[in-house]
């Protein structure tokens, strides 16, 4: 049976999509609203060509507009407890789909940002459970450079790939997104050919 990877062009998601190349699947792009999604598509629509992946793109960005309304800052991601929406979305699609498996490639790194999202991920694996399909999360617990170093012996280009929160054409090179990119490639050791405003 197939699986479904939850993918978003960045370099966690990507590097799995090229480690796990040999399994059965199709990948899922959620816009929900988050400024980077155009420059997220562009690569996941790139590598699922070249991999030979069906891609299924869904369309919330209203959503991501809900979130924002009455904001006075507006945040570059709509939407903070972002799993707690994405995944059982992917959950009760890969389950009514009659996909085997939902793919989520987080790492260990995010869990900074979002205090409570182990207890999060936990519920969303009880969720998948009840509803016959299974949840993986096969980089949770890995650093970024590790992943990264993954992807790159699987065949993924990481200069394919798009982190930035802000969404311009060019990483900015400031954001939250960029510095955790930056970090993965000095702690891997790899020179990081990423063009940054800064
Ligand atoms: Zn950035």
């Amino acid at each position: 049976m197939k699986s479904l990877f939850l993918v978003s062009g960045g370099l966690d998601s990507t590097s799995g999509m090229y480690r796990f190349k040999h399994v059965e699947y199709d990948c899922l792009h959620v816009n929900y609203g988050q400024r980077a999604y155009m420059e997220q598509s562009k690569f996941v629509k790139l590598h699922c060509r070249r991999l030979g992946k069906r891609l299924i793109e869904v369309d919330l960005k209203e959503m991501g507009k809900m979130f924002r309304r009455n904001e006075v800052f507006q945040l570059h991601e709509p939407i903070r407890h972002r799993n707690a929406v994405l995944l059982p979305l992917a959950i009760v699609y890969a389950s009514e789909k009659g996909y085997s498996s939902v793919y989520v490639f987080t790492v260990s790194e995010e869990c900074k940002y979002e205090s409570n999202k182990p207890q999060v991920l936990n519920l969303m694996r009880r969720l998948a459970d009840t509803l016959n399909t299974r949840l993986v999360f096969p980089f949770l617990g890995f650093s970024k450079a590790l992943v990264l170093k993954v992807g790159i012996s699987h065949g993924m280009n990481p200069f394919e790939t798009y982190s930035c929160i802000l969404g311009h054409k060019t990483h900015c090179g400031k954001c939250s997104q960029c510095e955790a990119r930056k970090l993965a490639f000095q702690e891997a050791r790899i020179p990081d050919k990423t063009r940054y405003l800064s």
